[in-house]
């Protein structure tokens, strides 16, 4: 496993990875100290949640410059990502234990209650996009319901895995209740046939999560799949266009164009339409796009120059299919994986780039004849992530997002983002099972329920 600075293609470092038997090793040893770990109290573990909080701050410029440096993420959005991580610590930490409490339920028996018990070992598989924040987002509740885990991260950031090992041990939790596998994509498949192994999540693309589930479906364990998105954000007639476009644009740029929660189709009704693409195209023209250590930068270089050129061939191909590119569409004189921001449009329903993901900072807007064919519009996809609709009707603007749009998460006149205190999911092939929030914390638990005659 390498890592290589996407600004310059240098190696950074280069690692071994674990074999099988060390793999083996860490999964025993992780479930070992299962049957301690869950019998700890709560007091304990949020205790232990907070000093998790204290060193991710202490150690935050540190984390910005690897995340720079092994996936090109800008160094002020590398330190916003560590804070994030940090408050998902705190607010497991208040509130986790109450998420936890058993819930009694009124029957004709004595007692009736359920209960939230942890279930084991979980594989955390994740992506290099928020290679702090995917996984945090799952470790800090797992691991406060009692659970151990293992993290198999993306290939491209080996730097990061392992600083998380390294950081969840300064925090001071037992050695064997976190481990980083430096593992192929290829070697999970017999990860997930260990026994030890009870559950599994997966954030990353729906092709991965289309055979991790089938793979723990077979051996029939539990699995939280949180895949692509091709958000849409619905601009209506009597939006402020030039706040939309403004929050459009950031949305689309947020990571350098790379999370799957980035709106990634713009689909404006044709009254405003020429108004709100000016705005938009003025918008993404100001982005500066540049070194990620230098201040003042919006867009890194994307994660690894194949996928650069992955993002390059598909605005190729939506082009000669018939798309429009108003801005940007070709690679930059630049050393490094570079994508300027760009924007297609007259993009149609045969146009293969009509029903796929985007991952990089290339937006796509359609001019719809009106609010009901604007939702038939978003709705096309296979996809349903996130949406957004931005109006000053917001009775309106809410009846779309709360019962018109296929999407695990709609937001009104605002960019969706994920939070600590709130669910997020996705439906269709952006997976299912919810992350964060109340619910985040019941995926991996027995709700078991309890009866007394
Ligand atoms: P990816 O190629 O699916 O990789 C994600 C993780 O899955 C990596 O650790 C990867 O390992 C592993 N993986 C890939 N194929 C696998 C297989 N057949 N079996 C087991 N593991 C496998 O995705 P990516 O390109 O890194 O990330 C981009 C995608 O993730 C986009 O579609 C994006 O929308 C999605 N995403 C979704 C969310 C969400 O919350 N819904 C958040 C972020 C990203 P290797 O690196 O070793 O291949």
């Amino acid at each position: 496993m390498q890592s290589i600075n996407p600004l310059n293609g240098e190696v950074i470092q280069n690692y071994t990875n674990h074999t099988f038997e060390e793999v083996s090793y860490k999964i025993n040893a992780a479930d070992t100290a299962f049957q301690h770990w869950k019998t700890t109290n709560f007091e304990s573990r949020s205790n232990l949640l907070i000093k998790l909080a204290e060193v991710l701050r202490k150690r935050k410029q540190e984390l910005a410059y690897l995340m720079a440096n092994e996936m090109g993420k800008p160094l002020q959005q590398g330190t916003a990502e560590i804070e994030k991580c940090a408050s998902c610590c705190q607010y497991y930490a208040k509130n986790g234990p109450d998420f936890l409490k058993d819930q009694l339920i009124q029957t004709e028996a004595q007692k009736t209650y359920v209960s939230f018990q942890p279930i084991g070992v979980v594989l955390a598989i994740m992506p290099w996009n928020f290679p702090f924040w995917q996984v945090f987002r799952f470790l800090c509740p797992a691991l406060l319901a009692g659970n151990t885990a293992v993290l198999k991260h993306a290939s491209n950031v080996p730097g990061c895995a392992l600083a998380i090992e390294e950081i969840v041990r300064e925090a001071g939790y037992p050695k064997d209740v976190f481990y980083t596998l430096l593992i192929d994509a290829k070697e999970v498949e017999k990860v997930i046939e260990l026994p030890q192994i009870s559950a599994v999540t997966l954030t990353g693309s729906t092709e991965a999560g289309k055979k991790v589930a089938a793979k723990a479906g077979g051996l029939i364990k539990k699995t939280v799949l949180e895949l692509g998105g091709s958000d849409a954000y619905l601009i209506l007639k009597d939006a402020d266009l030039k706040q939309a476009a403004e929050i459009c644009v950031t949305s689309r740029l947020i990571n350098s164009g790379q999370s799957c929660i980035a709106a990634k189709r713009f689909i404006v009704v044709k009254e405003v339409a020429d108004e709100f693409i000016r705005h938009f195209k003025s918008f993404m023209e100001s982005k500066k796009v540049g070194d990620p250590l230098n201040e003042g930068i919006n867009i890194g270089p994307l994660a690894r120059l194949d996928l650069r050129d992955q993002l390059h061939q598909q605005v190729e191909k939506a082009i000669s299919n018939g798309a429009k590119c108003i801005l940007g569409g070709q690679i930059p004189a630049l050393e490094g994986a570079f994508y300027p921001p760009t924007i297609l449009t007259e993009i149609s329903a045969d146009n293969p780039a009509y029903y796929e993901e985007f991952f990089g900072p290339v937006a796509q807007i359609y001019v719809a004849n009106d609010e009901s064919e604007a939702i038939k519009i978003a709705n096309s996809t296979s996809f349903g992530l996130g949406g957004a609709v931005f109006s000053n009707d917001l009775k309106r603007a809410e009846s779309i997002a709360a019962n018109d749009l296929q999407a695990g998460s709609c937001f009104v006149n605002a960019f969706v983002k994920s939070d600590p205190r709130l669910p997020f999911g996705g439906i269709k092939e952006s997976g299912y099972g919810r992350e964060l929030g109340l619910f985040g914390i019941h995926e991996f638990v027995n709700i078991k329920t309890v009866y007394i005659a």
